[in-house]
């Protein structure tokens, strides 16, 4: 963070003190858990489901913060150490939005990008890091943060240095991009896709659609540095280009977006090759990471590098997209074990479409001479079309040429009957991931197999399918 008296952050963060003067600095960082503590901090007091952040106060005052911030009196620190704002934890919530405000837009030459879309933002935000820290000092969110908490502490976290602050944004609703953005206005707005998931909490595709295109209409104008990357093989992004007076950059394969990809094909670990094309100049260019849906997500990337420098050269932006790796655990992991089989490991987390991308690279990646097994847990936050949307995922495992179908816990099972009405005969149901690595035990322990194999193991975070993965990986 920038250096702040704590009157100043008491003045933009409206909160009050009963101490009448308020020289003491806080140098940052801003946080909410007490143990990450270390001198100089803000410490911001949140009610949690099972803990109050409130009783936290006096540990971390103890640990070095400069001061705390909550919604009520703290024991344990000094009365001129604590600012109080009226209105509970959602105030709490807006006080530290409101002080993301005022950092970012203190920040001399920080440019703000946010990514959003229903499957890819991590990975793009992990790609985007890494691709333009060797351009400019960046931040970029921590794992997922991407809510109205997870968003400020990442934009709190740069400083006077910092070049680019990558966000990723979620919708969870309406409005909810809306006021991410106000909290800190991007520059770059990337969508990268519309799919089904968070269908339960929107109702349709077209809602959702409605909410991702809040970050293309708070892009600033073209005239004024506004640029909305948005991914032209998908129809509800690129109808976005309508709701925006950015300037547009259109990624994808189709034929006329401006940033391309053409020849797409996977190497025999998944990893995508293809021709990239920014204009008429072209080069090859192959990623790191595997799955042939990373292409639209780097496609991404290579548009927010064309925002940020119009004569970018192909080749120079194929070499950085190359030397981009996989940074969060989990997401479509590839190694192969000292037997040779593959394992996939994608149990970050799951929705239809990720399933069906994450299948169809299984396929590829077994190709015609390697069974191929999917180890499937259930997909969360589907609602009302929970047992639709599984049935249809049986049936995508079915119509892919998934030789074996493992489906794991009860939640799952719908899974089990759309691949069954498919015409699939080689599908196990299990309880639970231990079951699930006992049954690949016993499928790959079988004397009569001779075949390596590729195994893909997906499902949403809540199904706990890293176990198996991980198990997998320590046998060797
Ligand atoms: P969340 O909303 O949970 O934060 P996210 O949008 O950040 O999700 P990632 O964590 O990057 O998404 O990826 C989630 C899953 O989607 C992974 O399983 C990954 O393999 C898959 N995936 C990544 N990029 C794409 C894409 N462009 N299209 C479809 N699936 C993708
Ligand atoms: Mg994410």
């Amino acid at each position: 963070m920038i250096a702040l008296t704590l009157d100043r952050i008491a003045e933009v963060t409206r909160a009050h003190s009963d101490a009448a003067v308020h020289e003491t600095m806080v140098t940052g960082p801003v946080v909410v858990d007490s143990r990450a503590v270390t001198p100089g901090a803000l410490f911001v007091a949140l009610r949690g489901e099972k803990v109050d952040g409130h009783d936290f106060a006096g540990a971390a005052r103890s640990a070095g913060a400069a001061a705390v911030l909550g919604s009520r009196p703290m024991a344990g620190v000094e009365s001129e150490r604590q600012l109080v704002v009226d209105g509970g934890d959602t105030e709490v919530v807006a006080a530290l939005g409101r002080l993301a405000r005022h950092v970012v837009a203190a920040l001399p030459h920080a440019d703000v990008i946010g990514v959003t879309g229903s499957a890819g933002k991590t990975t793009t935000k992990d790609l985007l890091a890494q691709v333009l820290e060797p351009r400019g000092s960046t931040v970029a969110a921590a794992g997922s943060f991407n809510n109205e908490i997870g968003h400020p502490l990442t934009v709190l976290r740069a400083t006077e240095d910092t070049r680019f602050i990558v966000a990723e944004l979620a919708a969870r609703g309406r409005g909810h991009i809306a006021h991410l953005a106000t909290v800190a206005p991007p520059r770059i707005g990337v969508v990268l896709n519309v799919g089904t998931a968070h269908l339960g909490e929107f109702g349709s595709r077209e809602a959702i659609a409605v909410a991702k295109g809040e970050l293309v209409e708070a892009l600033p104008r073209a005239e004024n540095g506004g640029v909305a990357i948005l991914n032209a093989d998908d129809d509800a992004v690129l109808a976005m280009a309508g709701r925006t007076a950015a300037r547009v950059i259109t990624v994808g394969q189709h034929a006329e977006a401006m940033v391309r990809a053409s020849s797409v094909r996977l190497d025999p670990l998944g990893r995508a090759r293809f021709t990239l094309h920014l204009g008429a100049d072209h080069a090859p260019a192959q990623l790191g990471l595997s799955g042939e849906h990373q292409v639209a997500n780097a496609l991404a990337v290579a548009g927010v590098l064309t925002a940020l420098d119009p004569d970018l050269g192909a080749a120079e932006c194929a070499s950085a997209l190359g030397q981009a790796l996989p940074m969060s655990p989990s997401r479509m992991d590839v190694r192969t074990l000292a037997d040779g089989t593959t394992v996939i490991d994608d149990a970050y987390n799951a929705n239809p479409d990720s399933v069906a991308a994450a299948l169809s690279t299984l396929r590829t990646i077994a190709g015609s001479d390697r069974r191929a097994i999917a180890v499937l847990g259930h997909m969360a936050e589907l609602g009302a079309e929970h047992d639709s949307e599984h049935h249809k995922v049986g049936r995508v495992v079915a119509e892919t040429g998934v030789d074996e179908l493992i489906v794991v816990g009860p939640e799952a099972a719908p899974i089990a009957e759309g691949a069954r009405a498919s015409g699939m005969s080689a599908v196990r149901q299990v309880a639970d991931a231990t079951e699930a690595t006992a049954e690949l035990d016993k499928q790959r322990g079988a004397a009569d197999r001779p075949l390596r194999e590729a195994i893909l193991v997906k499902g949403s975070r809540v199904a706990g399918l890293e176990q198996v993965a991980e198990r997998l990986y320590t046998q060797g």
